[in-house]
């Protein structure tokens, strides 16, 4: 392996704070929702976006799209509180509101340090760049691949394509990495792939097998 391609949401970063927008928009709107609840709702609501339906909908090809297809999904929390879809859009879907995992930063600078290439390709309809830059992590990735820009998303062979051609190296020196059977297109592109378990402990996402796979 030559290079290691990293899905975004969910593999190296997440949106833990969705169910205190939920408690905090609902309070606005006058509506006591438990935090027990808000996390249900959100579990709901996030596993109802994952649906090859809601994936097929082209949502990460443009930022307009993007709006339009997950307000509408969000549209369902409005019947718990007015106003909770906007407020999740708002506040949950900015890319810059999302954190890395425990455990990302010391496994891209393990792969780093074993002279890896190192890419991101995500279905995203904004630049991710700034949002690594946050975390000090941009250093640590050789190049971006977002859905907006290649005009083809996940699972696509054509964005992994893009990818690795963006990382100088060939399809089968390239391994993917992801939490979503999308990211498993990287196998027609020629790719070998890593879907991570759906469990995730605390705050570390498990990402340290992906240094024993490139060994
Ligand atoms: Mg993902």
């Amino acid at each position: 392996m030559r290079a290691v391609l990293f899905d975004w949401g969910d593999t190296l970063f997440h949106a833990p704070h969705a169910p205190e927008v939920i408690v905090s928009a609902a309070r606005e709107a006058g509506v006591g929702v438990s935090e027990v609840d808000a996390r249900g709702l959100w579990d709901e609501i996030w596993t109802a976006g994952k649906t090859p339906e809601e994936i097929g909908k082209g949502r990460d090809l443009s930022p307009e799209a993007h709006r339009r297809v997950w307000i509408d999904l969000f549209a369902r929390a409005d019947r718990v509180a007015p106003g909770l879809s906007r407020a999740l859009y708002e506040q949950v879907m900015d890319p810059h509101s999302w954190v890395p995992y425990a455990d990302t930063g010391p496994v891209l600078r393990e792969l780093r340090a074993r002279r890896l290439r190192i890419g991101v390709v995500s279905n995203v309809p904004a630049d991710l760049r700034p949002v690594f830059a946050k975390h000090r992590l941009d250093s640590l990735v050789d190049s971006f691949t977002h859905s907006f820009e290649v005009g083809a998303e996940k699972p696509d062979p054509a964005i992994f394509l893009a990818a690795a051609k963006s990382l100088g190296v060939a399809p089968n020196e390239t391994l993917m990495v992801g939490d979503h059977p999308v990211d498993a297109g990287a196998e027609r592109a020629g790719m070998r792939v890593f879907i991570l378990p759906g469990e995730i402990d605390g705050e570390v996402r498990g990402l340290k097998r992906v240094v024993d796979l490139v060994k």
